[in-house]
């Protein structure tokens, strides 16, 4: 007789990365392409979702700043419902899920109703934009760390260390940073920084619509209006594109070892 229990369904936790579908790791694609049931973010490309097996169940629960969204625990009792009827979800997240993605709620949920899961994790957008203006996140003489930040919080604009970010050379990436613009160039002025201090955005970072806007502190809120930024975008703060770097700039000759050191 066959065994009538059904097996246990589990939920991965995937980074769908930025959009770009080749920016998708091999493992993301296997672990989509084996799912019963696909549960994704309105971020995540329609590209990416081809990926899906034709007979799988696709559902979005997109969140729109400001607009209809899903609740977070709708979207919780709906992987805890068809992991525990058996299926494997696969629960896509733009980027990577560990920044930004609310990603502790659905794990704690899954916890809680004892489902088994796995965290695969994605480029983060961040990365993809870096990648997108050829710059480093970090570099020796200039920055010894980098801060990913987000623009807002539940409370609503996000308070962060704006001392330590207003000094010459800090650097960090703003997630959700467009509506929050005039804000944090209000903070940051405030707080000593330079108003030539360069600001990059870039908007649909890895997609064929991407869009990248390189201003300075100062004129940040213009230039996000005057190019139309209205997708998701990073703030890249104290970094601007590599090719608006003059050649002096890019060698960092501080750090070439001399003939004596080496
Ligand atoms: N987990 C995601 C972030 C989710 S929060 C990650 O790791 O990237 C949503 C924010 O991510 C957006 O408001 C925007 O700031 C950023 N974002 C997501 N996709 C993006 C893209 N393709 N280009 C630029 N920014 C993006």
């Amino acid at each position: 007789m066959l065994d009538e229990q059904t097996e246990a369904g589990r939920v991965a936790l995937i980074g769908a990365g930025p959009g770009d579908p080749e920016l998708l790791t091999l493992k993301a694609r296997r672990l989509l392409h084996e799912a019963d049931v696909v549960i994704y973010d309105r971020l995540v490309s329609s590209e990416i979702l081809e990926l899906a097996r034709r007979e799988a169940i696709v559902i979005e629960v997109g969140k729109i700043p400001d607009g209809p969204s899903w609740k977070q625990d709708d979207i919780n009792a709906l992987m805890v419902q068809h992991a525990g009827g058996g299926a494997h979800v696969a629960r896509l997240k733009s980027g990577d899920p560990a920044v930004f993605g609310r990603l502790d709620e659905e794990m704690d949920a899954l916890d809680n109703a004892g489902i088994a899961f796995e965290i695969i994790p994605g480029i983060t957008s961040a990365a993809a934009a870096a990648a997108s203006i050829k710059v480093s996140w970090t570099r020796r003489g200039r920055n010894k760390s980098f801060r990913l930040m987000t623009g807002h919080d539940v409370d609503g604009f996000a308070e962060h260390d704006w001392r330590g970010l207003a000094q010459a050379g800090a650097a960090a990436a703003i997630y959700m940073g467009v509506r929050a613009a005039r804000f944090v160039q209000g903070r940051l002025m405030i707080h000593g920084a330079d108003p030539d201090t360069p600001i990059t955005a870039i908007e649909n970072a890895s997609r064929s619509d991407q869009k990248i806007v390189a201003t300075t502190l100062g004129g940040l809120p213009d230039a996000l209006a005057g190019a139309g930024i209205t997708g998701p975008a990073i703030l890249f703060l104290g970094l601007a594109p590599r090719e608006a770097l003059d050649v002096a700039d890019r060698i960092d000759t501080t750090h070439i070892p001399t003939a004596e050191a080496l």
